[in-house]
């Protein structure tokens, strides 16, 4: 039989060296070698009693991580997400090349992180998820913002990993090659570049904790979460796998971009917002814009998501896999009850959707409010159909009065 690591279960071909014990039949790889002496090390660390070294838990051998290709993983995004065309392209190669990095680490190859640049409600989250999915690996989210307000910033982001440890059902390995999604980057950045009076340097301290676990280490997490105190035993996870998909709205940000497209291209016309919005983001950008260098260093993919119109949100609406609009329909069919839209009605939740300014997040909120009386009356009553118009998209107490009833014999 071929030797496998008596930790990981795993062969030759998945892991750098096993290492033989002196009895030639049992064997450990160089991860778990690694792994152990991480645990050594820190039970050992100044200020901790010296416990006893745990055995390391026999991990369950991780099922081979099967890496859709780039074509595969942009067509699963499409049966989930409307438009965002260059990210999805882009987000499909970049996952690719990290999962292929992990199948062969002993390739020297540095991981590529990926910072999405767009407006809230056009899809950020969703793609990061989607992703996830398609991978079949841990997900979780966190908020950037959350992080600067905590004084104890080192604990507070080793916090990030503990919830996709936890999402991974503390399965330490899977947590390992798990994406995280970092949302409000934007809102970490310093405020004010060079005028060091009033430079926010809490931002960057956030900045440069984000750096360290971004690039790769060994986050110490409280399996419990909350502040770490001694005596507490804490998992050692290693980031170096973990995708890390960034993402903000950076509101301001096409002020720069103009700036720099304005300077630099001859020809170029001022006001010509469509060749903003669609110029790509530099990492002096974002430089400008208050991250620190090293922390864009790490971050070395950027995408951009554009803002949604009208028809893009009336397809939200209804194409998608999970479409809001299949949804509420499975949830009235479930009491046996057809639910309808007219063409026109879909264009006024759009529309009205877009006013709010928050892209397709009002879209479920005014699909809620316009059908909310139906949803209470309907349940029970002898109602078979509801149909929704325009009108009642505007004003929903008429819904009920036009439903189709069953007929009494
Ligand atoms: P963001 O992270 O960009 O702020 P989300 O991805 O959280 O936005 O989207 C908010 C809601 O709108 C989610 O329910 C999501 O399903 C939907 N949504 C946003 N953009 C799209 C899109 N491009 N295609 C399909 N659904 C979308």
């Amino acid at each position: 039989m071929a030797p496998t690591c008596g930790f990981c279960g795993r062969g030759h071909g998945e892991v750098r060296r096993l290492i033989a014990a002196e009895d030639g039949a049992t064997h450990i790889c160089d991860d778990c070698v690694a792994r152990i002496d991480e645990v050594l090390s820190h039970a050992d660390a100044p200020g901790r009693e010296a416990e006893p070294a745990e055995p390391a838990e026999p991990e369950p051998p991780q099922p081979a991580l099967r890496v859709p290709t780039p074509r595969e993983i942009k067509a699963d995004l499409e049966q989930w997400v409307i438009e965002q065309e260059d990210a999805k392209r882009t987000l499909s190669v970049a996952v690719y090349n990290h999962y292929k990095r992990l199948q062969h680490p002993s390739a020297e190859l540095q991981k590529a992180n990926v910072m999405m640049v767009g407006p809230t409600g056009t899809g950020k989250t969703l793609l990061a998820q989607t992703l996830a999915r398609s991978l079949d690996v841990p997900f979780a989210i966190a908020d950037a913002t959350t992080l600067t307000e905590a004084g104890y910033v080192g604990d507070d982001v080793e916090n990030i990993v503990l919830r996709l440890l936890q999402v991974a059902d503390h399965d330490v390995a899977r947590a390992e090659r798990g994406i995280l999604y970092l949302d409000e980057v934007d809102k970490i950045a310093r405020k004010s570049e060079g005028t060091s009076i009033t430079r926010d340097v809490s931002g960057e301290g956030v900045q440069q904790a984000l750096l360290k676990l971004i690039e790769g280490t060994t986050a110490h997490v409280p399996p419990q979460g909350g502040r770490k105190h001694p005596h507490q035993e804490l998992i050692p996870v290693r980031t170096h796998g973990i995708l890390f998909l960034c993402g903000g709205a950076f509101e301001g940000l096409d002020d720069i971009v103009r700036n720099r497209v304005d300077v630099s291209r001859v020809g170029f016309q001022t006001g010509d917002e469509e060749a903003v919005a669609h110029a790509d983001v530099m990492p002096e950008d974002l430089m400008k814009y208050g991250l620190i260098p090293e922390l864009i260093g790490r971050l070395p993919v950027t995408v951009r998501l554009h803002e949604l119109s009208v028809n893009a949100l009336v397809n939200v609406l209804t194409q998608p896999r999970g479409a809001l609009v299949r949804e509420y329909q499975q949830l009235f069919s479930l009491g046996g009850v057809s639910l309808e839209f007219s063409r026109e009605a879909l264009f006024e939740v759009a529309r009205q959707a877009q006013a709010r300014g928050t892209g397709a997040r009002a879209l479920r909120s005014i699909l809620e409010r316009t059908l909310n009386e139906a949803m209470f009356e309907v349940p029970g009553s002898d109602v078979t159909a509801v149909r929704v118009e325009r009108d009642d998209v505007l004003d929903p107490s008429g819904l009920l009065k036009r439903v189709e009833r069953r007929k009494t014999a």
